[in-house]
């Protein structure tokens, strides 16, 4: 039997409470997600009783994956990196960067992240995971008929929404007229997914942008709109998501099939829910939010913030540290 959420996880001890991350609400990092108001020490252990942290639950976990092979899959930012004004410089600490490497020598790790593919890479400039841009619209892994998850080397692009790429240029090119007048507004290119990050853009303009980029996407059936913290994203519209994405590559990399597999997704925001909810249909498996605020959310356990997500990713390479690397 997997790991699941049970009776006896809802009754765990939480861990002590800091209080929530007062910064980040007032720097407007999770205005847009469904907060109550800060500070709700009393709110925040509640939802912890729910979403117990996956530092406190570390035994529960090393004891349900004992003889299992734990894939695991990380979001890049808010996860491995910091939220931060300039997206740009989301950059990841050494210590991170050593952490997820760690991590990788002993589980099949994956980066799936709203960023292009290329942009992530350079962010983690890890050799040994494999990396899923554009919300897993543009995926490196080896091909489905390889079924294993040592050989990096042939690793073929998977773009399931190829045929869209002159249509998101157009409408790039589109956005970037209609934002240009609104301060602050920042457009980045993530070839399979273009967003909109408003975080600098004055709150009294962020309803005329959202307003703006909506008519436009409106008017291109194409293309839906999604929204996740203070960006929003413009993407080709196919029934293609990190779930889907989590899917591909548990297939590709030959764990599909497998009876003994338990993945383990970390992630922050909106449509890391989508990889959440695959792991809740598989009825087995890690799904951790990154939050540390009360939010609704399908996945079972929780982490604060990437700080937690370091510490988490440590013990889980110590956990394993006497495993043959499967990357050498
Ligand atoms: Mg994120």
């Amino acid at each position: 039997m997997g790991f699941q959420v049970s009776q006896s996880n809802k009754q765990k001890k939480v861990k002590p409470f800091y209080g929530p991350d007062i910064d980040s609400v007032v720097d407007g990092t999770n205005v847009s997600l469904p907060l109550v108001n800060p500070p709700d020490v009393a709110g925040y252990a509640s939802w912890l009783v729910n979403h117990p942290s996956a530092l406190d639950t570390f035994d529960s976990f090393t004891n349900e994956a004992k003889g299992k092979r734990v894939v695991v899959f990380l979001d890049y930012d808010g996860t491995l990196s910091p939220i931060v004004e300039d997206p740009d410089k989301a950059f990841m600490s050494a210590e991170m960067r050593m952490a997820v490497r760690e991590v990788a020598k002993h589980f099949p790790t994956s980066i799936i992240s709203g960023r292009s593919r290329e942009k992530v890479k350079e962010f983690v400039q890890l050799s040994n995971v494999y990396y899923g841009g554009s919300h897993g619209l543009d995926i490196l892994a080896p091909p489905r008929a390889a079924k294993s998850f040592d050989k990096k080397e042939n690793e073929v692009a998977f773009q399931p929404a190829k045929s869209f790429l002159p249509a998101i240029q157009e409408i790039a090119i589109e956005l970037d007229d209609t934002i240009r007048e609104i301060p602050g507004a920042r457009l980045e290119d993530n070839k399979f997914c273009i967003s909109v990050h408003y975080r600098q853009v004055l709150p009294e303009d962020q309803e005329i942008l959202k307003e703006k980029v909506k008519t436009l996407v409106e008017n291109r059936p194409e293309f839906c709109l999604t929204e996740g913290k203070m960006v929003l994203e413009v993407r080709p519209s196919i029934s293609w998501n990190k779930g889907d994405a989590l899917n591909y590559l548990l297939d590709t990399l030959g764990f599909n099939d497998a009876e003994d597999v338990l993945p383990l997704y970390i992630g922050d925001d909106r449509t890391d829910e989508d990889a959440f909810k695959v792991i809740a249909g598989r009825r087995e498996g890690f799904p951790i939010i990154v939050s540390s605020i009360p939010k609704d959310t399908i996945a079972w356990y929780s982490l604060r913030d990437p700080s937690e997500v370091l510490a988490f990713l440590l013990r889980l390479a110590k956990w394993k540290k006497s495993e043959t690397s499967f990357f050498k």
